[in-house]
């Protein structure tokens, strides 16, 4: 059983656009409880590879399981986001006119509609569940400020909370700390050593003094597949990862 101690395991993906090869026989595998930082140039495939695993692009070729019974090549989109796989995209997405504890209330309520969950009553597990959370994303105590008045990093921790909410196995994250301070990207560091075990996490991130305080394994995605894989230190030194890098 290939797939076995694995949350996520892709084996051989491709996919083409238009006859130009975005990922070329991909393979990659996160454990559980364990944060992969994917860093590569633009253009690698990055967003393409996070895109195939939440279903929102179908691969030509290739194996995506998601623990080791789940084939994902066989769900929907809407099926995998219900599955336990969050995603979240660079830039916040949050109901800035509601409150913080709004934001999170109806991220539990997510398929149900904003109306129907503004009169929905949080169940007493679902009140621990938020008060845990609102502490994991440093914003306990701001739970009544509005979602619109907090900063950017803020709002982007409000939106990891948000998808929290959900007690999800596996998070995608594109870009966390993208725009944030110096501070708040090391209380996102903080923040995601935390998460670390209870959840896996693959994080797409450019930010290399992040991905030091963050990452015990890092993937360099090129041209499509792997190009390197290991510590920073070791694929920041590794030759290859050099001339893609500095030589294009
Ligand atoms: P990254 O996120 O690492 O910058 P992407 O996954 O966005 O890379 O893109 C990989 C390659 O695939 C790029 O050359 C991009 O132009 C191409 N590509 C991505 N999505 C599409 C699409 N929908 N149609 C055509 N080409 C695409």
């Amino acid at each position: 059983d290939l797939t076995h101690g694995r949350i996520l395991y892709l084996e051989d993906v491709s996919v083409s656009f238009d006859g130009f090869k975005a990922i070329n026989k991909l393979s990659l595998d996160i454990a559980p409880g364990e944060l992969r930082c994917i860093i590569g140039p633009n253009g690698a495939g990055k967003t393409t590879m996070m895109d195939i695993i939440t279903g929102k692009t179908r691969p030509d070729a290739g194996t995506v399981y998601f623990g080791s019974t789940i084939d994902l090549l066989r769900h929907t989109e809407a099926e995998i986001a219900q599955m336990g796989i969050g995603r979240k995209f660079q830039k916040p997405t949050v109901f800035e006119q509601l409150t913080v504890f709004e934001n999170l209330e109806l991220a539990l309520k997510t398929d149900k509609g904003v109306k129907a969950s503004m009169f929905f009553r949080l169940r007493s597990e679902q009140g621990d569940r938020l008060a845990h959370v609102l502490h994991t994303i440093h914003l306990a105590g701001s739970e009544h400020r509005l979602a619109g008045n907090l900063s950017h990093g803020q709002k982007q921790w409000l939106e990891i909370g948000m998808l929290l909410m959900q007690d999800p196995k596996l998070l995608l994250l594109d870009e966390p700390v993208a725009g944030m301070t110096d501070e708040e990207t090391v209380r996102t560091a903080e923040l995601f050593l935390t998460l670390k075990g209870q959840h896996s996490l693959v994080v797409v991130e450019h930010d290399m003094s992040f991905i030091r305080r963050i990452c015990e394994v890092v993937t360099v995605l090129c041209d499509g597949s792997v190009l390197a894989q290991g510590t920073l230190d070791e694929v920041q030194s590794d030759e290859r990862v050099i001339e893609v890098y500095l030589g294009r």
